[in-house]
C-alpha cells in the first residue's frame, strides 16, 4: 500500500533507540498513520546488524501479537527504514510511568497477549531475547504487541552460547550468565519466559523487581542478584494465581521454567479469555 518513502510525511519523533530513530508518520494520500524506524547508513556495524536482523524477522512474521511491518525501504546512501503499524498508546513502560501499577485483571490480559506472541515466535523458531516493558507496544484497544527484534535469534541448529550476551542485561535470565549452573538442556526459549515473568512483576510492583524503587541499576550487583540470589517473588497481597504464575516464569533453573504452551493454560491467564 505504501510504495515510496516520499509518500510519507514525518509528524514527530516517538522514540530513540540505540542507533535508530522512530517517527510517527502519515501517508499523504490515505492519511493513515504509521511508525517508521530509521537507521542511517553511516551507523556502526552492530547497529546495522541489528536492523537487518529486525528486517528479516518482521518480514516473515504475521501475527496479531507481533507488531506488523508494512514495508522496508533502503536508500542508496545506505539508510534503512522499516514501516510499522503505529501503536498509539506507546509501550508498557510508558504506561507504567504514566498510570502507575497494573491490577491483576489487566495483567492477565497483558500476559495472555504476550504469551500468544511468544507462542507464535517460538513456534517459528524465533527467540526474542529482549522482552521488557519498553519493547511491548500498546494501542488504545489495549492490544499488546511484541516489537524490537534487533537482538532476536532464529534458531537453526544448537544454540551458540558464546553469542548469547545480547539484550538488556537486567532482564536476562540466570542461564544466559551461567549456563553450566542454570542451563540444563539450555535451548534459549526459556530465557524469554524469565523476561516475561520479570516484566509482569515489574508492572505489578511499579518498579524493577530486583531493585528497590528508584534505585539505579548497577550492572555487577544486578548480575550477582540474578545469579546468586533468590528469584524475586510477588508480595503477600497478590492472589495465589498470580504468585504461582510468576513463580512458574521465574524458576532459576531454565528446565524447570514453564513453556509458553504450559503457561497459556495456567489458571492466571486461562481465566482471562476475551479475544481468542
Ligand atoms: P531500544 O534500544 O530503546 O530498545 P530500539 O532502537 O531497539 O530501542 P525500538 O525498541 O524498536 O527501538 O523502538 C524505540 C521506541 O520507539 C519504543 O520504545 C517505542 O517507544 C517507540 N516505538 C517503536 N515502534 C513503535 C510503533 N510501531 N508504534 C509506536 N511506537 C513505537
Ligand atoms: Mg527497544
Amino acid at each position: 500500500e505504501v510504495d515510496r518513502l516520499a509518500d510519507l510525511e514525518k509528524l514527530q519523533v516517538i522514540g530513540h533507540g540505540n542507533g535508530g530513530t522512530v517517527y510517527k508518520v502519515r501517508h499523504k494520500r490515505t492519511l493513515a498513520t504509521y511508525a517508521l524506524k530509521v537507521v542511517h547508513g553511516d551507523s556502526d556495524t552492530t547497529v546495522r546488524r541489528q536492523i537487518f536482523r529486525e528486517m528479516e524477522i518482521l518480514s516473515r512474521t504475521d501475527s496479531p501479537f507481533v507488531v506488523r511491518c508494512h514495508g522496508i525501504f533502503e536508500k542508496p546512501a545506505g539508510d534503512i527504514a522499516i514501516l510499522m503499524e503505529y501503536m498509539d498508546s506507546g509501550t508498557l513502560e510508558t504506561l507504567r510511568k504514566s498510570n502507575g501499577t497494573f491490577n491483576e485483571a489487566s495483567l492477565a490480559n497483558i500476559a495472555r497477549q504476550i504469551l500468544n506472541g511468544l507462542n507464535y515466535l517460538h513456534a517459528h523458531k524465533i527467540v526474542h531475547r529482549d522482552i521488557k516493558p519498553s519493547n511491548l507496544l500498546v494501542n488504545k484497544k489495549m492490544e499488546v504487541k511484541i516489537a524490537d527484534f534487533g537482538v532476536s535469534k532464529i534458531m537453526c541448529r544448537t544454540l551458540d552460547p558464546c553469542n548469547s550476551y545480547v539484550g538488556t542485561c537486567a532482564y536476562m535470565s540466570p542461564e544466559r550468565f551461567d549456563p553450566d549452573t542454570y542451563g540444563a538442556n539450555y535451548n534459549g526459549y526459556a530465557g524469554d519466559i524469565w523476561s516475561l515473568g520479570l516484566t509482569l512483576l515489574e508492572l505489578y510492583l511499579g518498579h524493577f523487581p530486583f531493585l528497590p524503587p528508584g534505585q539505579r541499576p548497577d550492572w555487577a550487583t544486578l548480575m550477582c542478584a540474578i545469579c546468586f540470589g533468590e528469584p524475586p517473588s510477588s508480595p503477600e497481597g497478590a492472589s495465589e494465581k498470580f504468585r504461582s504464575f510468576i513463580e512458574c516464569c521465574l524458576q532459576k533453573e531454565s528446565s524447570k521454567r514453564w513453556t509458553v504452551s504450559q503457561l497459556l493454560s495456567h489458571p492466571f491467564v486461562s481465566m482471562d479469555r476475551r479475544s481468542d
